[in-house]
């Protein structure tokens, strides 16, 4: 099972691929969570990747493209994985196609999660997620036992990139960068779309049949 989940920051697609990765045991390989560690461990790819992220750009092609691709020759991603917030321009999407056409592999299916721009805002907005162990809540709709801590125990934080500012730019790379890679699934057919509005348990079902796995 090798999955893509392509959609706007805050449509809630890595809460879906935790579930679903949990579910069905393959690993869930979020850029976003690898970039934002390699940052904190001041590797070389987190030193190049800082500076956009924190701007709310996205991370030059080549170290990306890297990081992904050693992480997907890992052992654990042989069996499959659910691949979220990669790729998100049309040259991540060209590597990932030639790394798997050089194993005489494909993408099963590419779920594109949609929202409305003010329901996006507002997901971003509530997020809180833990430092600790990197559980993710939302205030409202997914919170924590206990206000501002996580159930480990740990206090919540805001990711720094979900300042409002930086949402814009945020929201603005994803029209002018990743929204081509909707045409360019569905040219290859392999993009299923799903509506991104409603609870956490009623999205996933939709999510299940976008990617073709209710019997
Ligand atoms: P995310 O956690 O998916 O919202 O990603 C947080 C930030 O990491 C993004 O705003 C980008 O700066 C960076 N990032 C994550 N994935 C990618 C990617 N595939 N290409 C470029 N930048 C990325």
């Amino acid at each position: 099972m090798r999955l893509v989940f392509l959609g706007a920051p805050g449509v809630g697609k890595g809460t879906q691929a935790t579930r679903l990765a949990q579910e069905r045991g393959v690993p869930h390989i979020a850029t976003g969570d690898m970039l934002r560690s390699a940052v904190a461990r001041a590797t070389q790819g987190g030193i190049a990747a800082k500076s956009h992220i924190d701007a709310g750009r996205l991370v030059p092609d080549s170290v990306v493209i890297g990081i992904v691709l050693e992480r997907l020759s890992e052992p654990d991603a042989a069996a499959g994985y659910i691949l979220d917030g990669f790729p998100r321009t049309v040259v991540q999407a060209d590597a990932l196609a030639e790394m798997l056409g050089q194993r005489g592999a494909t993408i099963d299916r590419v779920v594109y999660f949609s929202l409305d721009e003010e329901a996006l805002v507002e997901r971003i907005a509530g997020r809180r997620v833990c430092p600790a162990c990197q559980a993710v809540y939302h205030m409202t709709h997914y919170p924590s036992r206990r206000a501002g801590f996580c159930d480990c125990g740990a206090a919540l934080a805001q990711r720094k990139d979900d300042a409002p500012e930086t949402v814009k730019v945020r929201l603005a790379a994803y029209r002018s960068e990743t929204m081509p890679l909707i045409q360019y699934y569905e040219t290859r057919g392999l993009l299923s779309h799903v509506e991104a509005r409603g609870g956490i348990d009623e999205i996933a079902g939709r999510v299940k049949q976008a990617a073709g796995l209710c019997p």
